[in-house]
């Protein structure tokens, strides 16, 4: 039996059906729905026009959309921050557009904090950070995690890296990200795995990690080998 989730978002009155095809989705809900549209964690709705690029000193992030309520990418309903670039290259990427590492704009990270806590009459759960690959840029995802903690915001990070291959990375700011994330959605998407994959996911390989840093701190390896 196919597994499927309604999610009924009451401030905006949207229906989002997730783990049907949109030919399953009419089949079941067609009549009683107006038409609607195909949606994946990664192509958002209406995206919010972006600042301009900045030349500021300080931390940047290369950056190819932010968009407000998503139901999609994480708990609750969430502003969403998707970066530009990614070395992957999973076969099947829905959003290869944020491949290409000179894509998208920079902004400063104050700008992109800004964009994404205002307006502040945003109905807002928390912050998602998704790709592209947002440890691509760690030091700029740092700093831009290290200021949404710093303003109570729970974030949730997506990485195409597992969290066993994040843990292996030298930069101290790899680190800081998984100590700075509430929920890390880990792994690469997995065409031949798509189908079932559960609510915020893309494929069926992908793990959802609350704490991450603490889940590594709690694996007596990774303790042992000395990471902060
Ligand atoms: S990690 Fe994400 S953005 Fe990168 S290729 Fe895979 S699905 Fe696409």
């Amino acid at each position: 039996m196919t597994e499927f989730t309604w999610v009924l978002d009451p401030t905006s009155g949207k229906v989002v059906l997730e783990g049907l095809t949109v030919e399953e989705a009419l089949a079941l809900a067609g009549d009683l729905l107006p038409a609607g549209r195909e949606i994946n964690c990664g192509r958002p709705l209406v995206a919010t026009p972006l600042p301009a690029a900045t030349d500021t000193p300080g931390p940047t992030l290369r950056v190819a959309r932010i968009y407000h309520a998503s139901v999609v990418d994480g708990p609750g309903c969430r502003s969403v921050l998707q970066l530009q670039g990614c070395p992957i290259r999973c076969p099947g990427c829905y959003v290869p557009e944020t491949h290409d590492p000179d894509g998208g704009v920079a902004l400063s990270v104050d700008d992109v904090v800004t964009a994404l806590l205002h307006p502040s009459g945003t109905p807002r759960d928390g912050v998602t950070v998704l790709g592209g690959e947002p440890l691509f840029q760690p030091q700029g995802l740092a700093a831009l995690l290290r200021e949404l903690k710093a303003a109570g915001i729970h974030t949730v990070v997506y990485s195409g890296y597992t969290l066993e291959a994040l843990a292996r990375r030298r930069e101290p700011e790899v680190h800081e990200v998984l100590r700075l994330t509430d929920l890390l959605v880990d792994g690469p998407f997995v065409r031949s795995r798509a189908t079932g994959a559960g609510e915020w996911r893309g494929s069926r390989n992908q793990r959802l990690i609350p704490n991450p840093a603490m889940a590594l701190a709690a694996d007596e390896g990774y303790a042992r080998s000395g990471q902060p």
